[in-house]
């Protein structure tokens, strides 16, 4: 994100200040955070550390400093990975207070990529372009030869994943064979845009394993993108509508990227209200749910010789706790040597927007993942979030290393021989 200058005054301040005191009042500077920030490992700078943030926002917040450009800069360098709070003693909530301080700093600003995300009309028009884009073999042309440099353009067509012809999603898929329960996917706007063959594949998974599948036609992008950009009022608007759009006999809201999922999870955070909890509550990510459910014997996997490394994306681990069902899941199918790529506690550099925003530091912290692929050498790469598996695909392709990045489930939906 480019400085900004600081917020403007006469937009009306939101009743943020209390929340980031106490969150960031929380901190005792011991500094156990540090070796875990990726910022901090790079650039060994106090003030890109979790414990330097946080001590930024509470001087803000107590208006013993001005928000400068400057410290907008160490807000936007963080990747909000939230390995952090993870490690921190006392438990001081980091994701709540960045979302909460960059509201506070950046309030309003828009960003013109999630607002064309959050327009399903606009998704419309931009996925029918993707696809000529994609079937005139102007992306391997334009990936060859970086015709759009590498710029925030350029980045994003190094990693776009094929969009496909996928059909529209039904609103109801029934389950196959004996009832078992109903749950509901989420979409997102990323997912309706370059990952509908996945949603295909999680809905049949989910039908197979005896769900009743529901795709509310209403919902809408989660707003991870906006919160990102301290857009808050946005956010709450798009989270509005998807607690409307879900039904409440789905006993599961099922997200199948991880990104997305994590604001899910944390809706009662945004909005602060009982429908919101209870929203939140049914949310899980998609490999954590298909680990735990009972599959049936008639639902067999075919062997797949081949070797999948693991990328354990940072709210996967972080935020909804679920990275174990990605082994889980995986080691269902027969053969496969699934195996985990090293430092995964470490952020890859994607983060939402971060991967555009901050290109060299995301470049920097995906190098070390793609010199892990080099020495596993699998054939197959796991993500099971959208933009990491972007990030990861990108480089994987500059680096000349022929492995598939795959979501979980795709992988899973593969090799499944009695789907119908
Ligand atoms: S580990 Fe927690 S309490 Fe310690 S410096 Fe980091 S954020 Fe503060
Ligand atoms: S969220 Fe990640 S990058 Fe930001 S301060 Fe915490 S560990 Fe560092």
């Amino acid at each position: 994100m480019a400085p900004l200058p600081c917020r403007p005054t006469d937009i009306p301040a939101l009743n943020l200040i209390p929340q980031i005191l106490a969150d960031a009042d929380r901190c005792v500077l011991c500094g156990m955070c540090l070796p875990h920030c990726p910022t901090y490992g790079l650039t060994r700078n106090e003030a890109e550390s979790p414990r330097g943030r946080i001590s930024l926002m509470l001087a803000v917040a107590r208006g013993q400093l001005e928000p400068t450009p400057g410290l907008h800069g160490h807000l936007d360098r963080c990747l909000g990975c939230r390995a952090c709070e993870a490690m921190c003693p006392s438990k001081v909530a980091y994701g709540r207070l960045l979302r909460n301080a960059r509201e506070y700093l950046y309030r309003q600003q828009h960003s013109p990529i999630a607002d064309t995300l959050a327009t399903p009309a606009r998704r419309t028009l931009l996925r029918g372009a993707l696809r000529l884009f994609q079937a005139s073999g102007l992306q391997r042309a334009t990936q060859k030869l970086h015709l759009f440099g590498r710029g925030a353009a350029g980045r994003l067509v190094q990693g776009l994943p094929e969009v496909g012809a996928a059909p529209a999603l039904p609103a109801l898929t029934p389950a196959q064979g004996p009832e078992r329960g109903q749950v509901a996917l989420f979409v997102g706007c990323t997912g309706d845009l370059l990952q509908r063959a996945l949603l295909h594949d999680a809905r049949r998974l989910l039908s197979a394993l005896g769900y009743r599948v529901h795709i509310p036609p209403t919902q809408d992008c989660c707003g991870a993108l906006h919160v990102q950009q301290g857009d808050g009022d946005s956010a709450r608007r798009l989270a509005r509508q998807n607690l409307a759009a879900f039904p409440l006999e789905a006993e599961a809201i099922i997200s199948v990227a991880s990104g997305c999922g994590a604001l899910l999870h944390e809706y009662d955070q945004l909005l602060e209200d009982e429908a919101a909890a209870g929203f939140a509550r049914r949310v899980i990510d998609i490999n954590a749910f298909l680990a735990a459910a009972e599959w049936p014997d008639t639902l067999e996997l075919r062997p797949l010789a081949q070797k999948v490394a693991v990328h354990e994306s940072c709210t996967l681990r972080n935020v909804l706790h679920a990275q174990k069902a990605l082994y889980t899941l995986l080691r269902r199918i027969p053969q496969l040597e699934v195996v985990e790529l090293p430092h995964n506690e470490r952020c890859c550099g994607a983060a939402g927007s971060y991967l555009i925003e901050q290109p060299e530091d995301a470049d920097a912290l995906r190098a070390d993942k793609i010199a892990a692929v080099a020495e596993l050498q699998p054939q197959l790469l796991a993500s099971a979030n959208i933009g990491c598996a972007m990030h990861l695909a990108a480089g994987l392709r500059e680096a000349g290393l022929a492995v598939d990045v795959v979501h979980p489930v795709t992988l899973l939906a593969r090799q499944v021989t009695s789907d119908k």
